[in-house]
Parts: C-alpha cells; sequence; structure tokens
C-alpha cells in the first residue's frame, strides 16, 4: 500500500533521508524507531504531503504522491492530486492541534463535512461512533480545554479517522502525555490494530509498545533503514552495531 523508493530529502545542505526504500503491505502495522534526527517525523510528514521530496518516489494505494500523468508523461504533482492523496492517509501527531473554540463533536465532524461533503446527521453519526470507540461517548459536547491530554489525543485520534483513511500515521502520540496518561492512548491505538485492518505507522520511543504492536520494526539512522524485521528479533537479537547501542540506550 505503500511503496518508497530511493527517498531524499534535504532542508538546506542537512540531508535528512537518504536513499530511503522500503515498502508497507496493506493492513501491516509498522514502527519506526530510531535517534533523534534520524528522520522518522521527516518520513511521516512526507506521506502526509507536509513536506515535498528532495528526490526518488513515494507511491501511495498504487499511485505515484509527489508526481502524476498528465498528456502521457510523469510531470510534478499539482495540489489538486496531492489533495486526492491525501485522502488516503490520516495522521495523528504529538500536540493534538484540536480547534480550541469548537466541541469535540464539530472538531471531529468539520473535515467531513468541509473538504468531503458529508451531510451533518451522517458526519455526526459516524463521530459518535468514533467516540465510543476511543471511549469518550459522554464528551461529545466538552470544549477541548475541559479534557485531559490523554482524552485530547483520543479526540484527535477520532478526528484523523473521520476521513476514513486507508494509512494512519502516528507521530510520538503519547510523548507530550503525562505518564499516567499514555496507556489509555495505546489502549486505543492497540484496540485500532486489533479490531480494524488499518495500515499503521508509528514513530514512537515506546519500545515495549512497539514490541506489542508491530508487526516489523524499521530502525532508522542517518535518514536509512539501519535495520528491520519482526520485533522479537530486533529487540531480543539485533543484528547491527548501531541498533544494539540504541536499545541499549533507552531500555
Ligand atoms: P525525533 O525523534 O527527535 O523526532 P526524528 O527521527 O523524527 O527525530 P526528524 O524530525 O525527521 O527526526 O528530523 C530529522 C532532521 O531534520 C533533524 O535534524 C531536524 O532538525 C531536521 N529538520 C526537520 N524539519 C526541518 C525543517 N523544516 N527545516 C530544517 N530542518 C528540519
Amino acid at each position: 500500500i505503500i511503496r518508497v523508493r530511493d527517498a531524499q530529502k534535504s532542508f538546506g545542505t542537512l540531508r535528512v533521508i537518504d536513499g530511503l526504500s522500503f515498502d508497507v503491505r496493506k493492513g501491516e502495522k509498522l514502527a519506526l524507531i530510531g535517534p533523534s534526527g534520524s528522520g522518522k517525523t521527516t518520513i511521516l510528514r512526507m506521506l502526509m504531503t507536509l513536506e515535498a521530496l528532495s528526490g526518488g518516489r513515494i507511491e501511495v494505494c498504487g499511485e505515484p504522491l509527489f508526481h502524476m500523468q498528465k498528456n502521457g508523461a510523469e510531470v510534478a504533482a499539482d495540489e489538486a492530486h496531492l489533495h486526492k492523496m491525501r485522502r488516503h492517509i490520516g495522521m495523528v501527531f504529538q500536540h493534538f492541534n484540536l480547534f480550541p473554540h469548537k466541541s469535540v463533536l464539530d472538531n471531529i465532524t468539520l473535515a467531513p463535512i468541509l473538504t468531503t461533503g458529508e451531510k451533518r446527521p451522517a458526519a455526526e453519526a459516524r463521530a459518535r461512533e468514533l467516540l465510543e470507540m476511543v471511549g469518550l461517548a459522554d464528551k461529545a459536547d466538552a470544549m477541548p480545554s475541559q479534557l485531559s491530554g490523554g482524552q485530547k489525543q483520543r479526540v484527535a485520534i477520532a478526528r484523523a479517522l473521520a476521513l476514513r483513511p486507508e494509512i494512519m500515521l502516528f507521530d510520538e502520540v503519547t510523548s507530550a502525555l503525562d505518564p499516567e496518561l499514555v496507556e489509555e492512548v495505546l489502549e486505543v491505538m492497540k484496540r485500532l490494530a486489533s479490531e480494524t485492518d488499518m495500515t499503521m505507522l508509528l514513530v514512537t520511543h515506546e519500545m515495549g509498545f512497539a514490541r506489542e504492536f508491530a508487526d516489523r520494526v524499521l530502525f532508522f539512522d542517518r535518514g536509512r533503514i539501519c535495520e528491520e524485521g519482526p520485533p522479537d528479533e530486533i529487540f531480543s537479537n539485533p543484528v547491527q552495531d548501531r541498533t544494539r547501542t540504541f536499545l541499549r540506550k533507552i531500555i
């Protein structure tokens, strides 16, 4: 469902992604781990088209993300193509970015109503189902300021799901939370993983969760994948020295 080939990304002279290639199968749960600055967030942001690609190619659901066909030739994607491709993907960030002056329900229904033209009653019914799934059925009319960090993050997950993406990206979604609120957010993600066949990519520093959640772990180092494999192999028996050093420091 995702194919990354020789992806490159530089900010000025800083090369952040350096010849990165990997595939993700539909339904796969992937954890991206690695040292700070190794490019994990950048690759999620590129998949979300929040950052352009400096070189190489990314395909999502069988179509190039940053390229399109025009008059038989492949050219850089225009805004309409990016908009269409973005529909495949939902993203949840470290900071929840809820609209502070809108109720929980409005936060979730706004995008479906505005961007896909869904009718309000249908959007609200779906939002209530999603709130039920994240355990916040009773908070539909609350304002974000009345919620804890963990609750806000669960609303942010429901909001991303409201657009019915096939792929969900999670970028360190628990790292801004107080420790006692982490578990409730991880529970929601576990439920999503076990109850749906959604493709999920997760950047995390929670190694215990990565191990439990992921089908496959990618260890990033300096803008490339240094090692990849099933969580048991990566965490118990890493082959690369850099992976070992990283895990020794973090666990
Ligand atoms: P962390 O775990 O700290 O989030 P990461 O692996 O997700 O790290 P990225 O956030 O992808 O790393 O960042 C990779 C590098 O790119 C960092 O050195 C960062 O400073 C740099 N970088 C990211 N975004 C920009 C930007 N918009 N302009 C300039 N440099 C950037």
